[in-house]
C-alpha cells in the first residue's frame, strides 16, 4: 500500500505533512513519488494566496480520471483550505471524487478517519472550529534532512488585516514547556538531527496563554542548555513581541542561531497601521539596533509586502529606505494580493498591478545590490557553520548568522556536522568557501 502527499504553503504545513506521513506509515503505507501508484493521495493545502488555492483546486480536479480508473483510491484534502466554509462546501459539493476532507485542528484524527472511510465506504467531511493541542504522541516521519521541526504554538491572535491565518488556524495556544523539551531531548538522543527549529505563527508570544510565567525566552534557554552539539532556530517572530530578554537569551547561547527573521512588511507607519501590525518603523528600527548591539554578528531577514492598499509612492520610498538602513541578509518580497474574507481585501485604494510590479522590481534590485555588497565583505572571513546538504558534488553549509555557503571538493560525510568555513569568493551574492 502506497501514499503520496502534496504539500502547499509554509513550514507549518511541511511539518504537518510529516505527521500525516507518520500516521500513514503506522498503518503500513509506504511513500511513493508517483501519484499513479498511490492508494492514498493527500493534498495538504494553503489558502494564504488565491493563486495557491486555485492551483490546489486544479490539481485535485485533475485526479478525477485516476479515481475513475482506480475506484479504491482514497483522495484526501486537508490543511487551511477546508477550514474556510466556502472551500469545505465546494469540496463537498463540486468534488465528489474527494473521499476525506479535514482541517488543521483535527489533523491528528486522520488515521481514524481513513480507517472509517475504508471500512464504511463513505465520504468523511469534518473540520473542527478552534485550535486544539495536537497530542504529543502523534507519529511523524520527518523529511527535512538534518533539521527537525517542533511545534510550540498553534494558531495566531494577531489579525494582520491582509492575513487569513487567524481565521483558519484559530486562537493561539501554547504547548506545555515540558512536552516540548521532552520532544527535543528525544530528537537529540536519536543523533539524527543537528538542527531544531521551533515553529509557531508568532513564537515570541509563546506561553502568554499558559499564564504561569512561561515565556519564549525561558523556553529558548531551557533548550539551549541541553547537552549535545546542535543549532536551535525558531520561526516566525512578530516584531511587536520580541522582548529584550529574548534577544539577550539568543546572545547568551552559542547554540541559538544568530539569523533572526523579523518580518517588517513595510517601512511606512501609515501602512503598518493599516496592516494592524501594531508597531512603528521607529520601534522596529530600535529592536534592530538592540539586536545589533547585543550581537554585532547577527544576520537579519524579513518579509515585505509591496503595494498594500493605499500605499503611496512616499510609503514605498519609506520601505526602500528601511531596507537600506537595516541591511538584511535575506528578504522575501511579495506583491500584495487580496485574500477574500480579510479586511484589507475590501479596503479602498487598491494598487494597480503594474505599479505593484514596478515597485517590487525596484525593491528586488535594491536588495540584490545590498546582498552583493554584503557577500563581497564576507570574503576572507571565517565562520562556524552547519553542513546541511550534499548535492551534485557540492556541500552546502549555513553559518551561525545564516549565510549560505557552497563548498566544492568536500565529503558528504560532513552532512549534519559543524565546522569552520572560509569564504573564498562570491558570485552574484552566492558565497563560495572552503573547509578550514
Ligand atoms: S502574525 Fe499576522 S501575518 Fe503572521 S500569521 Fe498572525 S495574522 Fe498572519
Amino acid at each position: 500500500m502506497f501514499y503520496h502527499i502534496i504539500t502547499y504553503g509554509c513550514q507549518m504545513n511541511v511539518h504537518e505533512s510529516e505527521k500525516l506521513a507518520g500516521m500513514l506509515e503506522n498503518l503500513g503505507y509506504v511513500s511513493t513519488p508517483k501519484k499513479e501508484d498511490a492508494d492514498v493521495i493527500l493534498f495538504n493545502t494553503c489558502c494564504i494566496r488565491d493563486t495557491a488555492e486555485r492551483r490546489a483546486y486544479g490539481n485535485i480536479a485533475a485526479l478525477k480520471k485516476l479515481k475513475k480508473n482506480k475506484p479504491d483510491l482514497i483522495i484526501g484534502v486537508c490543511g487551511c483550505m477546508p477550514q474556510q466554509d466556502s472551500s469545505k462546501t465546494y469540496l463537498e459539493t463540486k468534488m465528489p471524487h474527494v473521499d476525506i476532507v479535514f482541517g488543521t485542528h483535527n489533523l491528528h484524527k486522520f488515521s481514524e478517519m481513513l480507517q472509517n472511510c475504508l471500512k464504511d465506504k463513505k465520504r468523511i467531511i469534518e473540520t473542527w472550529g478552534d485550535s486544539v493541542l495536537q497530542p504529543a504522541n502523534t507519529p511523524m516521519t520527518r523529511t527535512s534532512g538534518v533539521n527537525a521541526w517542533v511545534n510550540i504554538t498553534y494558531g495566531c491572535n494577531n489579525y494582520c488585516t491582509y492575513c487569513i491565518v487567524p481565521y483558519v488556524r484559530g486562537r493561539e495556544i501554547s504547548r506545555p514547556m515540558n512536552e516540548i523539551i521532552e520532544e527535543v531531548k528525544q530528537l537529540l538522543k536519536s543523533e539524527q538531527y543537528s538542527e531544531i527549529t521551533l515553529l509557531g505563527q508568532n513564537v515570541n508570544s509563546y506561553g502568554n496563554d499558559l499564564k504561569d510565567g512561561t515565556t519564549f525566552a525561558k523556553l529558548l534557554e531551557n533548550i539551549a542548555i541541553l547537552d549535545g552539539e546542535f543549532r536551535l532556530k525558531f520561526m516566525t517572530s512578530h516584531p511587536k513581541d520580541i522582548k529584550d530578554e529574548v534577544i539577550d537569551t539568543i546572545a547568551k547561547y552559542k547554540k541559538i542561531s544568530r539569523l533572526i527573521h523579523l518580518p517588517v512588511q513595510s517601512g511606512s507607519n501609515a501602512i503598518l497601521k493599516a496592516m494592524n501590525r501594531r508597531y512603528t518603523r521607529e520601534y522596529y528600527l530600535e529592536r534592530v539596533n538592540y539586536i545589533r548591539q547585543q550581537m554585532p554578528d547577527a544576520g537579519l531577514s524579513s518579509d515585505i509586502i509591496v503595494g498594500f492598499p493605499g500605499e503611496t509612492e512616499q510609503d514605498f520610498l519609506d520601505t526602500l529606505s528601511l531596507v537600506k538602513e537595516v541591511g538584511y541578509s535575506n528578504l522575501y518580497m511579495f506583491m500584495y494580493s487580496p485574500r477574500k474574507n480579510t479586511p484589507a481585501a475590501s479596503m479602498p485604494n487598491q494598487i494597480d498591478e503594474l505599479v505593484k510590479k514596478e515597485r517590487v522590481k525596484k525593491l528586488i534590485e535594491l536588495q540584490r545590490g545590498l546582498m552583493r555588497e554584503n557577500a563581497k565583505q564576507s570574503i576572507g572571513k571565517k565562520y562556524r557553520a552547519l553542513f546541511e546538504e550534499f548535492k551534485d558534488g557540492v556541500l552546502s553549509a549555513v553559518t551561525d548568522c545564516g549565510k549560505l555557503v557552497f563548498i566544492n571538493n568536500a565529503s558528504k560525510e560532513l552532512v549534519g556536522k559543524f565546522g569552520e568555513v572560509l569564504i573564498t569568493s562570491a558570485k552574484s551574492g552566492r558565497l563560495i568557501g572552503e573547509l578550514v
